[in-house]
């Protein structure tokens, strides 16, 4: 999509106090201030803010969103690859493949395009759509797990390994703690877990509603069971329980007896994490995009600018522009993979 052209405009996009800025549109991508009107790629706590005068989001995610930012919030959605004008420029959501309802964001102003990535990732996830490439100018990319050491492996043999851990505590007699983001993570858990077993899993409340959300939006998991409508004294011998990582080392831990408790995330992939923070083991399982699957997405795209946003920016940007790319980081408060 050459045009050196586009060099010599104002950005499309661009930090301001309130979020990223689209002038031409006079809306905000996610913003992380209250404004007239925002543009949110999904529904995790960085990215998706109360506040705003107005939303608009992938209609797939909508139920998720209106959790997120309340019953009062006015939300809009499109449909995937649906088209809108707003102000001067024409909007569409992509899949991101990151959670349910996660979208790339391209704007198009005056041939210019631009695509704003949110969180993403290129591995099989049952519970979403899958990622699709948008070529396009500039790309803002994420960059949480942008080191070289991070790789993933295919999930489905992540979801073994936690099955077979699963089971060795079962005849041990013992509980296994799965500690895992609420929203995203826990359900791609379920669904994994859901093509190999179909014995119920215990969740914590925080999982639970979102768990009914992807239901209400047809993704398949395992049967589950809220932890706290158990009767008092249920023995959770040989259960699976999912729960965030806040509830670690909490009073709500006591009713589960001898536990082993495990962490799927992708910064499980450094040992060192799992031993610091006290789990008996952890599970390589991320969200996000690993290195190569980053380098890859900013390839495909055919961008001829990158920003950077999302923890390892000088990292990615800094290989980037060795090879060629002009890649720059852009400062945002976007977390990694946090707890939401
Ligand atoms: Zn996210
Ligand atoms: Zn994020």
């Amino acid at each position: 999509m050459g045009s050196a052209s586009f060099q010599d405009r104002p950005p499309l996009v661009s930090v301001t106090p309130q979020g990223l800025y689209c002038r031409a549109g006079n809306f905000y991508i996610d913003p992380w201030r209250p404004v007239e009107r925002a543009l949110v790629t999904h529904a995790h706590g960085d990215h998706a803010r109360s506040g705003s005068q107005r939303y608009l989001g992938a209609r797939v995610g909508l139920g998720l969103l209106q959790r997120r930012l309340g019953a009062d919030a006015v939300i809009d959605t499109l449909e995937y690859g649906e088209k809108l004008t707003v102000g001067d420029t024409t909007v569409s959501f992509h899949p991101a493949g990151h959670v349910l309802g996660s979208a790339q964001i391209r704007i198009e102003h005056q041939g210019e395009v631009w695509v704003v990535s949110g969180d993403y990732k290129r591995t099989p996830d049952p519970t979403c759509a899958p990622f699709e490439v948008v070529r396009c100018h500039t790309f803002i990319t994420e960059a949480t797990f942008g080191l070289p050491i991070y790789r993933w492996d295919d999930p489905r043999l992540v979801a073994q390994d936690i099955l077979r851990w699963w089971d060795m505590n079962r005849e041990a007699g013992r509980s296994a703690v799965l500690f895992c983001y609420a929203l995203g993570k826990a359900q791609r858990l379920l669904a994994e877990l859901g093509k190999l077993t179909d014995r119920p899993a215990f969740v914590h409340g925080a999982v639970n509603g979102l768990v009914t959300a992807y239901r209400e939006a047809g993704v398949e998991m395992l049967p589950t069971q809220l932890v706290s409508e158990t009767e008092k004294g249920t023995s959770f011998a040989g259960a699976l329980v999912l729960a965030p990582p806040s509830a670690g080392g909490s009073t709500w831990m006591r009713r589960f007896g001898e536990a082993e408790t495990a962490f799927a995330s992708g910064w499980m992939r450094v040992r060192g994490n799992r031993r610091r923070r006290g789990f008996d083991r952890g599970f390589v399982l991320s969200d996000h995009a690993d290195w190569p699957d980053l380098l890859r997405t900013v390839a495909d795209t055919q961008a001829e600018k990158v920003l950077v946003t999302h923890g390892q920016t000088d990292s990615l940007s800094h290989y980037l522009r060795e090879r060629g790319v002009d890649a720059s980081p852009l400062a945002t408060p976007f977390e990694g993979e946090a707890e939401d």
